[in-house]
């Protein structure tokens, strides 16, 4: 199966930590310290020591006021402690869920015993569940709602990788995003904040555009902004911090030549060669890559070459991703790499057809959830967050996550995790993603999306920021 998503922007550049160097250790000193070769975390049962603790500040009022948006301020010390409060508690049952999800990959679209686990998890965690949401049976929508108020979202995924499994931690996003989802209620609830936290599972990230399936069919309806975040892992980078930078949009162009077969030695002029055509659409590829920006990219494998070395190939197959900045860049660049294929079939005489599969959008981040979010990491978790939402050194794969930023305010971190021998889409990275500590880190960042989504409810100016940032600067005007 192919896979065009996730990232490398850790391979690419190297990260500025927004917070200075000087910034406080982060408060959960444990993860700073070597961490043991761990492939597998304690059972649910044994002890297990949470990522972060209360801070043991006296508990505010039920209904405390948050304080009005500003940036960088700090969220309400009652709702956060709430937040972190619940997702520690729920700690053991979520550690449980992603090892479970690790030990059982399921490829994309077929995520049936991921899907099941997490929708009885969420049950019996007291919110409103629909399973096989929209028509994709491995989908699922989740809420939990309070009065009348804004809807916020989160994302979980949980599909795998050929033959590796979860070398991209979809294990721990899918964990993520019900941590997030129990947080919010919590923080909901603590400060009496009207609105509805949604966590939707969205299946088949690997190679599926899962997100792009449920937004043309209307399974984002109502959620006015969302979130979600991924493990990531490189050289260089340091486990815990965290990134809001972009990512590529691409297209998947699906390529077949027609021609003739003939007897190779006895009467190949009678022959008209679709191995040949692809051999000339790869060269002018290849040329055309020379005057191509240099965040774009094209490449592509050939699938099929033909069946025998005495028959002139009558058939013949190629696979390509066409990246760029943004889907109207792809869209455009598209265009050039299909007119290398039309090219080379009637250099050959052959036919040609070729078809374009869903898009994968660049990620469009909110530049006002995104620094919300990188507020509360460091001045909750002492974690610095890069902000960079425009910097294309950072780029370098896709997520269709990206489909969601064009449809809404949404923003999609990345946090390292400490994977020395492999980052994602490595057996290496799988087996860090099981560890205790990338465990603990993703709780902490999923209770920072549960203070913005907390906050976007409780706070009219902070959400009309972000819907204002949205319409002038995200939003594609018709
Ligand atoms: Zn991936
Ligand atoms: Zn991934």
């Amino acid at each position: 199966m192919s896979t065009p998503c996730c990232f490398s922007f850790f391979n690419t550049a190297k990260a500025t930590p927004a917070t200075p160097a000087s910034a406080p250790v982060p408060a959960c000193t444990h993860s700073d310290k070597p961490v043991p070769a761990e492939p597998h975390l304690p059972a649910a049962h044994d002890h297990y020591n949470p990522c972060f603790q209360s801070t043991g500040a006296s508990h505010a009022p039920m209904d405390a006021e948050l304080p009005a948006y500003t940036a960088h301020a700090l969220f309400s010390s009652d709702a956060r402690d709430a937040i972190k409060a619940a997702i520690n508690d729920a700690v053991p049952g979520l550690t449980k869920l992603s090892m479970y999800i690790s030990d059982h990959p399921e490829l994309g679209f077929h995520e049936v015993r991921a899907h099941e686990h997490l929708t009885d998890y969420l049950e019996e965690a007291g919110f409103e569940v629909e399973r096989g949401y929209k028509g994709l049976s491995t989908a699922f929508r989740a809420s939990w709602k309070r009065g009348k108020g804004r809807v916020f979202g989160f994302n979980s995924e949980y599909d795998a990788l050929p033959t590796i499994g979860h070398g991209c931690g979809h294990n721990l996003i899918a964990v993520s995003g019900v941590a997030a989802a129990i947080g919010t209620r919590a923080g909901m609830q603590k400060a009496g904040i009207q609105g509805e936290v949604v966590l939707i599972g969205t299946p088949a990230e690997e190679g599926g555009v899962g997100k792009g399936v449920l937004l043309e069919r209307d399974g984002y309806k109502g959620v006015e902004a969302c979130m979600m975040i991924h493990p990531v892992a490189g050289p260089g980078v340091k486990p815990g911090m965290a990134a809001v930078t972009p990512t590529l949009a691409v297209n998947t162009v699906n390529v077949e030549f027609f021609g003739r077969a003939a007897h190779a030695g006895g009467v190949p002029w009678d022959g008209i060669n679709a191995l040949d055509a692809v051999n000339i659409a790869y060269s002018s590829i290849s040329a055309l890559r020379q005057q191509l920006h240099t965040s774009d990219r094209v490449h592509g494998i050939i699938l099929k070459g033909g069946e025998a070395p005495n028959i002139i190939p009558d058939h013949t197959a190629m696979k390509y991703y066409v990246r760029a900045r943004s889907a109207a860049g792809v869209e455009e660049l598209t265009k050039r790499v299909c007119a290398c294929f039309e090219g080379a079939a009637k250099a050959t005489g052959c036919t040609v057809k070729h078809k374009t599969e869903r898009m994968l959008m660049d990620l469009r981040n909110n530049l006002i959830i995104a620094e919300e979010y990188a507020s509360a990491m460091g001045k909750e978790f002492h974690i610095p967050t890069l902000v960079a939402i425009d910097d294309w050194n950072y780029a370098g794969g896709s997520t269709d996550f990206g489909n969601v930023t064009y449809a809404m305010p949404a923003v999609h971190p990345h946090y390292a995790i400490d994977s020395p021998n492999g980052g994602n889409h490595t057996v290496a990275f799988r087996d860090a993603c099981r560890t205790k500590e990338a465990h603990d880190y993703t709780w902490k960042f999923a209770a920072g999306m549960a203070c913005v989504a907390a906050r976007f409810m409780q706070d009219d100016k902070f959400a009309a920021d972000v819907k204002d940032w949205y319409d002038d600067n995200t939003k594609v005007k018709e």
